[in-house]
């Protein structure tokens, strides 16, 4: 099964994708991970794209494609979690023309719905562990008293650049502007589903199982 999560910075779409993999096997591509990624190893690539990262604009179409591209081309184990990608039209055409060749669906996109206002807090509350990831929140899920991560035991935490309230205004921007036209898109094709983005990590988790199963 291949879906996709949609939804506004800070909607949650990292934390699910993450319980995704867990439960069921399925591989998440972030195209901001590999974004991130290509920056901390120094790539031409991840050093063209800091400073539009940086601001909360979206790198170039064709860059994120290439990304989702090379890693299509890897095989699929269980299905794919499209988290992040696709962000504007084009791309959701490209994701399309690349499944078609490899023979593969796109069964559901899951819009995670969450109002604005929840967004800043949030996202200017968040961290992440810097070995595996595991996704923090001062607020709702802080990192563990004994400074450990729950799930990998690692000790460093990072809070990433373009989580200000600065930047976070023109990511939020963007998503309308560019991103959310996907929600029509998607609606009209028969694949787009909703879920509440604000209740607890779990009861989002169980509503979005309960759309897949
Ligand atoms: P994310 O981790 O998904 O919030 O992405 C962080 C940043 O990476 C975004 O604000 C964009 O600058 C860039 N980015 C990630 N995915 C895409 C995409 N599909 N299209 C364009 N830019 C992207």
């Amino acid at each position: 099964m291949n879906i996709i999560l949609l939804g506004p910075p800070g909607a949650g779409k990292g934390t699910q994708a993450r319980l995704l993999t867990d439960q069921r096997g399925m591989v998440q591509l972030s195209t901001g991970d590999m974004l991130r990624a290509a920056q901390s190893s120094g790539t031409e690539m991840g050093k063209r794209v800091a400073d539009v990262m940086a601001r909360g604009d979206l790198v170039t179409d064709e860059i994120v494609i290439g990304l989702i591209r090379e890693q299509l081309e890897q095989g699929t184990g269980s299905g794919f979690i499209f988290d992040g990608f696709p962000r504007t039209l084009a791309q959701a055409d490209a994701l399309g023309d690349l499944l078609a060749q490899m023979g593969q669906d796109l069964h559901a996109v899951i819009e995670m719905q969450v109002d604005d206002d929840v967004l800043v807090s949030r996202i200017t509350a968040r961290s992440t562990c810097g070995s595996c990831g595991e996704v923090y929140n001062d607020l709702t899920k802080p990192i563990p008293a004994d400074g450990k991560c729950s799930n990998c035991g690692g000790t460093e935490f990072k809070r990433r650049a373009d989580d200000t309230e600065e930047a976070l205004r023109t990511r939020l921007m963007a998503y309308y502007k560019q991103t959310s036209p996907l929600i029509g898109y998607y609606h009209a094709k028969g694949l787009l589903k909703g879920v509440d983005g604000l209740g607890e990590i779990d009861q989002v988790a169980r509503d979005i199982a309960a759309l897949l199963d």
